[in-house]
């Protein structure tokens, strides 16, 4: 598939059937598979043949889908996970254990800065987390030499901020560590970190690559561009005998294509079994095969409704990459391109009560805690996931009590900006 364009690969990427197989990807609705001798499975537990022998550490139906984001993002390999969390969790341990370091964006996704800040620290992970838009200078202050990786979003959720991709790979690089991009919000349509120097990219699938609300679930993307044997002191997981595995080092036996998504799956989804349902995958990839279609008419209608909302008398102040007014305008030139997403954050002048009352009054934008549906979604911080914190508290967190994060689905544009002109005149 790689000869094709990404269209065609969202299409028919990751699985081509045989003569008289099934034209879609068949659900292997099966915990286990069979085998006719003792020595023909030992060979798969020896990781010496490849082949499946017990879904929590794959399944054919998800590798097919795996297969097809790989794809998508410019991959050498790529597995599925149980959930979004699931996956950057994995992408960032399968390098990083105890006493280890990360470095961070602090413009991350809520869930992701907890499992930093919070889980990963209790487990004796030290963090340092720098400004989106750190200079140079400031991102090579952050290392220190337990540093293995740096983490960062390409479109943050829900900050909107677009990453310098180039500008971390480059520091990531100059310090012997690979950058991990959790690619959510733009997904590989609007933008392919690997093409910018990340060496690791990851995915909420819930969002726009399932796209209907229908099904939890993440992935990671490995680029197979680095070199662990290069930094193997750094890297003693991936460059030295796995004893758990029979001795197996990884990147000498699977090279840079192909060691970090075998230890990831052979060590990490042996040990903590976040692995995806094959049915979820089957939906996944019902989203993907129109995912190249939505996210054109998900930034048009984001795009659309931005610039109305630049117009409202109630409205102090629009986030959005693809306004010419925004602070990211010039890195969304750079990295989207073609766009980004279809999530807009907009801050009412009434604060919290105005909020309160333009959301009721919605009709077609319903509040949910999700984003990145087809149907068009909203949500107010201030009276919902951060309800707890007053006003003066929210202000110094940075999120306005005013503040909407709107995600713009694949309704008619006019339709949505009616219902918000709607529901500006009843406040
Ligand atoms: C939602 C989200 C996650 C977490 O994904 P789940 O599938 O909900 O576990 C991680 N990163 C980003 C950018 C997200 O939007």
């Amino acid at each position: 598939m790689s000869e094709y364009r990404l269209n065609t690969k969202c299409v028919q990427g990751g699985y081509t059937p045989g003569n008289g197989e099934p034209r879609q990807i068949p659900i292997v609705q099966s915990t286990t598979f069979k085998y006719n001798t003792s020595e023909d499975m030992g060979k798969l537990f020896d990781l010496e043949a490849s082949g499946y022998f017990y879904t929590r550490l794959q399944n054919p139906t998800n590798d097919y889908v795996a297969a097809k984001i790989a794809e998508l993002e410019g991959g050498t390999a790529a597995m599925l996970t149980s959930s979004g969390q699931a996956a950057n969790f994995f992408a960032l341990f399968n390098i990083c254990e105890n006493g280890g370091h990360i470095v961070s964006s602090s413009s991350i996704y809520g869930g992701t800065f907890n499992l930093l800040d919070v889980t990963m620290r209790k487990m004796g992970i030290e963090i340092t987390f720098v400004s989106p838009d750190a200079t140079e200078e400031e991102l090579n202050a952050a290392f220190q030499p337990n540093t293995k990786a740096v983490f960062g979003e390409t479109i943050a959720n829900p900050a909107l901020t677009v990453l310098d991709i180039e500008l971390f790979a480059k520091a990531a690089h100059a310090h012997g560590v690979p950058l991990i991009v959790d690619n959510t919000f733009p997904t590989p349509v609007h933008c392919r970190p690997i093409e910018w120097g990340a060496d690791i990219v990851t995915h909420s699938t819930t969002k726009y690559m399932d796209g209907h609300g229908a099904a939890v679930g993440g992935a990671i993307v490995d680029s197979g561009k680095f070199d662990w044997m290069a930094h193997a002191d750094k890297f003693p997981g991936l460059c030295t005998p796995d004893e758990s595995y029979h001795g197996i080092t990884y990147a000498e036996k699977f090279g840079k294509e192909g060691a970090f998504i075998t230890k990831a799956t052979a060590q990490l989804m042996r040990d903590l079994g976040s692995i995806q349902s094959p049915q979820n995958a089957f939906y996944l990839n019902l989203g993907l095969e129109s995912l190249h279609v939505r996210m054109a008419r998900h930034a048009e209608n984001g795009q659309a409704v931005a610039e109305f909302l630049t117009t409202c008398d109630q409205v102090s102040k629009v986030t959005f990459s693809g306004l010419k007014s925004d602070k990211y305008y010039e890195r969304a030139q750079k990295y989207l391109p073609n766009g980004g997403c279809g999530v807009v954050s907009f801050e009412l002048k009434g604060g919290r009560a105005a909020a309160e009352k333009f959301m009721k009054n919605l009709k077609l934008a319903a509040i949910e805690t999700h984003v990145a549906d087809a149907r068009t979604c909203c949500l107010n911080p201030a009276t919902s996931t951060h309800r707890q914190m007053s006003d003066e508290q929210l202000a110094a967190a940075g999120i306005p009590a005013g503040l909407i994060r709107l995600s713009c689905g694949l309704e008619d544009a006019a339709d949505l900006i009616d219902d918000i002109k709607q529901a500006l005149a009843a406040i």
